[in-house]
């Protein structure tokens, strides 16, 4: 159903004012940001599904929105932001199945790693990380208003959305719904839809498979209710700003959309942005083509999260961002800008008495700083900003002409860039990786040691080397071409 009354207004491209203006997914728009309460900003942002690691493309999106939820923070809101944890749809069932675990215990290393990488990746916590196993009874709440109001129907033991009552279902995405042509049977298991279009909202419980009580019979949620159900829950049923990677653009968001309006009759999120993919030198990633990275395995090959930060950083979000060794080095080389000019600055004299044009420099970095980001996240223009400053900086530093009190000043404004990027303060990335953690050299190391124990049928250090590995979630694999290790 059509939701309320918008109050988002539009604006011409040109137009930047302080509260912040971004590109609306929905309407292919730039608005800007008007919030339910002026003073504070909720944010929903899609989670990972713990059946895997996260691989870097979903790194990216969650250290864009990091970005923008430090940015909101910069311009003076308050933030709340939500991220759910998927720990319930096909994939995480599957494999549990596979490997003969319960879904808690399988899913429970994943969400570690993932809370991990964005520790690693210096990402901020969100307010909640609620997960969809624990939130079942708020969804069987939204099917139940869907199904009262004559959105939903139930068939066997499952429960639908009926398509045909939302009259502006599509208008995120843009979908020409007439394509899937009424009535039409795509697949064998959907036989139960009035029409092929509709889709589940709760699934009928299948032998073996984790299941709740519902007003249907035992089963469990489809994907996408989890989301509507836990933002609405934590956000209000109307709120600010959703975000996710494009491809949550159909069917995901479009169906929240519709089961979250339909079940209440107001806007449901204001703003929808969404994150271009993370390719891999140029191609999509995958797992055939061996270059579906995790956070780890960069890392194992001694490449620095610090970089790979800013590298994320660096390519604005509605543009693919291309990933790369050469592209990491050559942020790695631009943050050792930043870092020498730091360094040189604490070994400065402040020869003169004041310098305006140091101070004037500052608060020009400011203003087209904080405008830049405030114009739909453009990093870009923040970072020509910083490099100006860096630029004049270093001059002064040369010429001698720095002022009592500038080395602070500049400092201080370095920290403020810093509250946004979160990547410029080496020495808030040096202890990272004195963790008891160990690292591939280290473990390469126990293995050699592990094989010449065997060899020398010392069997009981080679159990207790096997033993402290596992300890750290490391697994080895006996092959013909030698031991294999990986990260469980
Ligand atoms: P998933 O774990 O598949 O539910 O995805 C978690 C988040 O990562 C979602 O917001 C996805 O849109 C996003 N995502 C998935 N693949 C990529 C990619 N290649 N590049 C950037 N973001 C991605
Ligand atoms: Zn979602």
């Amino acid at each position: 159903m059509a939701g309320g009354q918008r109050r988002i207004q539009n604006l011409a491209p040109s137009e930047i004012a302080l509260a912040p203006v971004f590109f609306n997914t929905e309407g292919r728009r730039r608005m800007r940001l008007e919030t339910v309460d002026p003073a504070e900003v909720h944010l929903y942002t899609c989670g990972p599904t713990v059946y895997d690691h996260a691989h870097i493309g979903n790194l990216r999106t969650f250290v864009y929105e990091d970005l923008l939820r430090r940015t909101l923070r910069h311009l003076g809101y308050r933030v709340v932001q939500v991220m759910n944890l998927t720990d319930i749809d096909d994939k995480t069932i599957d494999r549990a199945a596979e490997a003969g675990m319960s879904l808690d215990d399988y899913t429970a290393p994943f969400i570690e790693s993932f809370f991990r990488d964005l520790d690693r990746l210096h990402v901020e916590r969100a307010e909640h990380y609620p997960r969809a196993t624990e939130h079942v009874g708020e969804m069987i709440e939204l099917v139940a208003a869907l199904v009262t109001k004559g959105y939903a129907y139930k068939s066997e033991g499952s429960v639908f959305f009926r398509i045909s009552e939302d009259d502006d279902y599509g208008r995120l995405s843009g979908i020409d719904l007439e394509q899937v042509r009424r009535g039409e049977r795509v697949a064998a298991d959907e036989y139960e839809k009035e029409d092929v279009r509709d889709f589940v909202l709760w699934k009928e419980a299948k032998p073996g498979e984790p299941a709740w009580d519902s007003p249907w019979g035992r089963g469990r949620p489809g994907w996408h209710l989890e989301c509507s159900a836990m933002s609405m829950k934590y956000l209000g049923e109307s709120f600010d700003i959703h975000c996710g990677g494009v491809d949550n653009i159909f069917p995901h968001h479009e169906n929240e959309i519709a089961q979250s309006e339909s079940a209440t009759g107001k806007v449901f999120s204001r703003l929808w942005l969404h994150a271009e993919h993370l390719i891999v030198d140029g191609e999509k990633m995958s797992k055939s083509l061996g270059n579906q990275y995790t956070l780890q395995e960069l890392l194992d090959r001694g490449l620095d999260a610090r970089a790979i930060r800013f590298l994320f950083l660096t390519t604005h979000y509605r543009k693919k961002l291309n990933f790369s060794f050469a592209a990491l080095e050559d942020a790695a080389a631009t943050l050792k800008r930043v870092d020498e000019m730091r360094f040189r600055l604490e070994h400065a004299s402040e020869a003169r008495d004041e310098t305006p044009e140091i101070t004037q420099a500052i608060e020009l970095m400011n203003a087209r700083f904080t405008a830049g980001l405030a114009d739909d996240l453009n990093v870009s223009k923040a970072l020509a900003s910083l490099f100006d400053l860096v630029k004049v900086v270093n001059i002064a530093i040369e010429e001698s002409t720095l002022g009592r009190g500038d080395r602070q000043r500049i400092v201080d404004a370095l920290e403020t860039v810093d509250g946004v990027f979160g990547v410029l303060n080496p020495a808030r990335w040096a202890n990272d990786e004195a963790s008891d953690e160990l690292g591939a050299e280290e473990i390469e190391a126990l293995i050699v040691e592990r094989g010449s124990a065997r060899e020398a049928r010392d069997f009981a250090r080679a159990d207790e080397i096997r033993d402290e590995l596992a300890a750290q979630g490391i697994i080895l694999e006996d092959t013909p071409q030698g031991v294999r290790w990986k990260r469980q």
